[in-house]
């Protein structure tokens, strides 16, 4: 730092250089007076001259003495030795000795110059010697102040023509000005380490990081060796050691944590945590504070621990030790107070990093685990995928995912990474071991120390912590995730409730899959039942088909009379055959169509089809049944009805369906309508022209209840009045799929003993 002269010294070097000047003129006018006097009126001159030089001599004694620092006239003689010919009576105020000592001792006092700066005033003599100004400070011992710091300033006059050197000099005392400079440097100093330390710990990403480089620079500012027991604890918001950051690399991992622990509880860190002040140890041996540690060497002899406040919560303790007893002083504690600020932003700035990233990775963890997981339906796939993306974007040193065999009553390690690699295909029981254990609870389970619990059983001497979370779903256990680790007490609450986090995705994958196994053999058993009942029914039609026309035919033969008159009651018997064999010719053409459409063996003849016409021939079959009766038929259909797209003969099949369930569950003298419209559809947001078929009738109606289940196969209403006219229940089954095998649409409304109207569309053919 630069000091500029003050007003004073500026004053004091003038006054100097003017006295020096004063008094070498004094002394040459001295020694040339008695050669210059040779008569009276030069005797009257001499004699003012003397008065004159008396005065001013008086007045140098006065300005002399009158300032507060000593003022010196000396002489180098050619060979370089220094006499005192002149000292301010304040010589003494200001060294302790008084003007004639200095003139009288043979070393002008030299001996009470601190030893260590005894080379300064040589080289000043030396300079001074060989004619140059110099100005030195040094120590000097005070008989009463003790060791103090003078100032020296000599500036050289040479005589004329003698070799002879004569120094005009200012002693004075600068100890404060001294005492006040090194103050300035010191804080210059400790600004600057503080300035090392924000620069050396800030802008670190993680807290292990940014914990590193505060000790690092901490050691390095208090020059202490790398080697010895220096530490750093942070504190979370509950006063819950959070993380920790050891100098030495020596203590053995295992014991680390139980280390930490006693520290903490009874060491001097617990000290310090406690009393939130800080402390130096002078001698660790004989301070109850200190806590001596088994593997400790001897290198921890003096100690300083400081609390590290965030406000007023503790965040952090910072210790330093040194192999030397009292090798800590006042300044270092002042220096690690003054840092503490700095440290303390530190912290907490990666405490709010760690949390971020940490809630950031644990959640990009588990989004991956999923994601991965979630497409694949193979429980063994899922594991391996699980297992393998887990250690990937975790720490964890092994992770272990174990699943039922087929009996439920054994777990395996189906999938396994790092260090639990090689315990792949291992199988547990549910009776051993903290797995066995974890699924029998159905609660995580964590094991610090495996080998503290007695549940354990050895599969690796390596491992020391364990960590398992059971897969659970709906109460159903579908394995277990199991986490290992080589080191002691490895997992902390992070790991944990992350760990049950992706425990819960990966029972949700496990159970999707398994579900979709279940579903997929659901689905094969149902779809060859199936096919079984199709092909069982298209045999047994066929074969049916065959003895019921031949029946037919002889029923008809019989009711003709070719073969003989017949009784009326012959003749009605023969009747109930033939209406009975009608009856079982439709169930089983109706049973062919049902299998046909099931088994997607359905023949269609499209071509463009005149629908007025298919209901001219369905109304030509049916209309005598209708007569017979006394049921009013109408048909009214627009006029220029363009030709639809559909096979004739199946048309007529879905005509047929409709009209005849109009006619049997509509009671004698009701109403049935028939009605063609050409129209717009919308299908699939374009529109398409159709021809919208509807069968109006004012029938029994269907009640709310049963228009839900109106086109299942095999489904007839309950109703006391439909029940009275016999059905099969397939005859709407059949109609919706072939009306929408021609890609139209069917369906109804319907009022219960009102009537019923059932609508179908088929779309129009194109002009060719
Ligand atoms: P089926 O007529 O052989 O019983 P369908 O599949 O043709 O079989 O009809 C299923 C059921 O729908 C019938 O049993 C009847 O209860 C009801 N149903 C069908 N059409 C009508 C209608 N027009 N009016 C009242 N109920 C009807």
């Amino acid at each position: 730092m630069d000091f500029q002269p003050s007003g004073l010294e500026i004053a004091i070097a003038l006054i100097v250089t003017t006295i020096a000047f004063a008094v070498g003129y004094y002394i040459s006018r001295r020694r040339a007076i008695p050669v210059e006097i040779k008569n009276h009126d030069l005797e009257n001159e001499v004699n003012n001259l003397k008065t004159a030089v008396q005065n001013s001599e008086s007045r140098f004694h006065q300005v002399a003495s009158s300032i507060s620092d000593a003022i010196y006239v000396a002489r180098i003689s050619k060979k370089g030795e220094l006499k005192f010919v002149y000292l301010s009576p304040n010589i003494e105020p200001i060294t302790g000795y008084n003007p004639d000592f200095f003139m009288q001792s043979p070393d002008f006092g030299r001996v009470y110059v601190h030893p260590e700066d005894r080379h300064i005033i040589q080289s000043l003599v030396h300079h001074l010697g060989e004619g140059k100004d110099d100005e030195v400070d040094y120590r000097w011992v005070h008989g009463r102040k003790g060791v103090i710091w003078l100032r020296n300033s000599g500036r050289v006059v040479q005589d004329d023509h003698s070799s002879n050197i004569t120094i005009y000099g200012l002693i004075s005392d600068v100890t404060e000005r001294k005492r006040i400079e090194e103050d300035l440097n010191s804080q210059k100093r400790l600004f600057e380490n503080l300035l090392v330390v924000a620069q050396a710990t800030t802008g670190h990403s993680t807290m292990k990081d940014t914990l590193r480089s505060i000790l690092d620079i901490i050691m390095m500012l208090i020059d202490v060796p790398a080697s010895s027991r220096s530490s750093l604890f942070v504190f979370d918001d509950k006063g819950v050691m959070a993380s920790t950051l050891l100098s030495q690399g020596e203590h053995v991992y295992q014991r680390k944590r139980q280390f930490i622990a006693e520290v903490i509880d009874k060491g001097l860190v617990g000290w310090v945590v406690k009393n939130r002040q800080k402390a130096l140890l002078f001698d660790t041996s004989a301070d109850d504070r200190w806590l001596p540690l088994p593997e400790d060497s001897n290198s921890a002899q003096s100690a300083l621990s400081v609390p590290i406040m965030s406000g007023a919560s503790l965040l952090a303790v910072l210790t330093m030790t040194h192999p030397d007893v009292g090798y800590f002083t006042m300044d270092h504690a002042y220096m690690l107070e003054s840092a503490s600020n700095q440290i303390a932003l530190s912290v907490r700035n990666a405490q709010m990093h760690n949390i971020e990233t940490q809630q950031a990775d644990r959640q990009q963890t588990l989004y991956d685990t999923l994601r991965a997981i979630s497409s694949h339906h193979d429980p063994k796939e899922v594991a391996k995928i699980a297992a393998n993306i887990v250690s990937e974007r975790t720490h964890w040193p092994a992770v272990e995912i174990l699943l039922p065999d087929d009996s439920r009553e054994r777990f395996i390690v189906a999938a396994a990474t790092g260090i639990g690699a090689t315990n792949k295909g291992f199988a547990i029981t549910l009776d051993k071991g903290i797995v066995g254990r974890a699924l029998r609870l159905d609660e995580t389970q964590y094991v610090p120390d495996v080998k503290q619990d007695p549940d354990y059983v050895m599969a690796d001497t390596n491992i020391i912590t364990e960590l398992v979370v059971p897969l659970v779903r709906s109460e159903r256990m579908l394995g277990a995730l199991n986490l290992l680790s080589d080191e002691w007490n490895a997992f902390d609450q992070d790991d944990i409730l992350l760990a049950e986090s992706l425990a819960e995705a990966m029972a949700l994958a496990l159970d999707n899959a398994g579900l979709h196994k279940d579903l997929l053999s659901a689905k094969e058993a149902a779809e060859s039942a199936n096919m079984a009942k199709s092909e069982f029914i298209s045999v047994v039609s066929h074969e049916l088909k065959n003895p019921m026309t031949s029946i037919r035919g002889y029923a008809d033969l019989l009711s003709s009379g070719v073969v003989g008159e017949m009784s009326p009651q012959q003749e009605n018997f023969i009747q109930t055959i033939g209406t009975n064999v009608g009856r079982m010719q439709t169930l089983v053409s109706d049973l062919t169509d049902v299998s046909r459409i099931e088994s997607g063996h359905v023949h269609m003849d499209f071509d463009a089809v005149p629908l007025v016409d298919v209901v001219g021939d369905v109304v030509r079959t049916m209309r005598a049944q209708m007569e017979s009766k006394n049921q009013d038929l109408v048909i009214t259909t627009d006029d220029n009805l363009p030709l639809v797209w559909g096979d004739r003969n199946r048309l007529i099949q879905i005509m047929t369906n409709l009209l005849s369930n109009a006619y049997k569950y509509t009671p004698e003298n009701g109403r049935v309508e028939i009605c063609l419209r050409n129209q717009l559809h919308a299908n699939n947001g374009a529109n398409e022209s159709v021809v919208l078929v509807s069968v109006i009738d004012d029938g029994i109606g269907i009640s709310e209840e049963d228009q839900k289940k109106m086109f299942e196969k095999f489904y007839r209403a309950p109703d006391r009045e439909a029940r009275s006219s016999p059905g099969t229940g397939l005859g709407l089954n059949i109609t919706k799929n072939l009306v929408e095998l021609q890609n139209g649409r069917i369906w109804f409304e319907s009022e219960f003993r009102k009537g019923t109207t059932f609508h179908f569309t088929i779309p129009i053919a194109e002009d060719e």
